[in-house]
């Protein structure tokens, strides 16, 4: 089949005649997005979405009422994390879908990411107050109200404490890379987030590949047992992701995408602006462990 170069707003009359469509990248409050799992479900079938994938930062918590809510919806539901991983120092995502969250091994680890997390939020309230920002770990706790806090809280805090003009600014200020409450987060090296994701009976697809600006670092990851590449996200360009669907074939990944939607976006929910035909997600799924290929 040939892939429409961008599944994106302006590819829509490509998707809308092409059976059904997923957005396979989305996040809720149980992390750093905005929407309840029931309003984020709700507005994927408003956008005409068939298939969702919920994929919060570190947690699963927020899947069993996201299955309930899609089933309301008339939606096919994925139950999916974003891992952070690392490879060669840098900080790299990885998505897993249809993720077993019984699975203790999985479990334990997304136990011991969300501790980390937590602590990092009190180290980064800490050198705030320590550079004269006067934001109380309470103000952003409770804002966060989820057990895998980070760095969006933290900013929400601030503008809502007046400490800051507004999200980007509270991130220019305080919280990027360089800034003085940047705090790293634990990682765990890619084949070891591979490795887990498929022990609990997923498949393990690269988040953004584009935003890492290191190509080079693609086939390495590849090679930890990857099973696909999000080639079209709200942040790449269509020529990024026809240069990475290209990539995909050529090691053998499937092409995923996903709008990484976490809440609102000028005033429009993200979710539903990446449109993936479903044949990529019926491929994807052939790659769970213990899949077998009908032929
Ligand atoms: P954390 O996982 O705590 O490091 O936060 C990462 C999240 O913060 C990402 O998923 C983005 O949603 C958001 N983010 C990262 N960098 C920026 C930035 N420069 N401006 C706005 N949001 C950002
Ligand atoms: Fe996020
Ligand atoms: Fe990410
Ligand atoms: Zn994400």
């Amino acid at each position: 089949m040939t892939l429409p170069a961008s599944p994106g707003p302006r590819a829509a009359e490509l998707t809308v005649s092409a059976d059904r469509v997923a957005d396979l990248h989305l996040h809720t409050f149980f992390s750093d997005g905005t929407f309840s799992p029931e309003e984020l479900a709700r507005r994927a079938r408003e956008k005409g979405l068939n298939i969702v994938a919920l994929t919060d930062h570190d947690t699963l918590e927020g899947c069993g009422r996201m299955a309930y809510a899609c089933g309301a919806e008339g939606l096919e539901f994925i139950p999916g994390a974003e891992l952070t991983a690392e490879c060669a120092g840098a900080e790299v995502h990885i998505l897993g879908y249809w993720l077993d969250g019984t699975n203790e091994p999985l479990r334990v680890a997304l136990e011991k990411f969300q501790n980390v997390r937590q602590d990092r939020i009190a180290e980064m309230v800490r050198r705030l107050n320590g550079a004269g920002v006067a934001l109380t770990i309470e103000a952003v706790t409770n804002l966060a109200g989820c057990n895998s806090p980070g760095r969006p809280h933290v900013a929400r805090a601030l503008v809502a404490a007046g400490l800051a003009d507004d999200f980007d600014a509270a991130f220019d200020r305080f919280l990027k890379k360089g800034r003085v409450a940047f705090v790293s987060k634990a990682r765990m090296e890619v084949k070891h987030s591979v490795d887990l994701i498929h022990g609990a009976g997923g498949v393990a697809v690269l988040a953004h590949p584009g935003l890492y600006r290191n190509d080079g670092l693609i086939p390495q990851i590849a090679a930890a047992g990857l099973d696909g590449l999000e080639c079209w996200h709200t942040k790449h360009t269509a020529n990024q992701s026809t240069a990475y669907a290209a990539l995909a074939t050529k090691l053998n990944l499937v092409a995923t995408g996903g709008s990484d939607c976490h809440g609102m976006a000028k005033d429009q929910p993200l979710v539903g602006s990446v449109r993936l035909p479903a044949v990529q997600v019926e491929l994807l799924a052939a790659r769970r462990p213990g899949a077998r290929s009908v032929s």
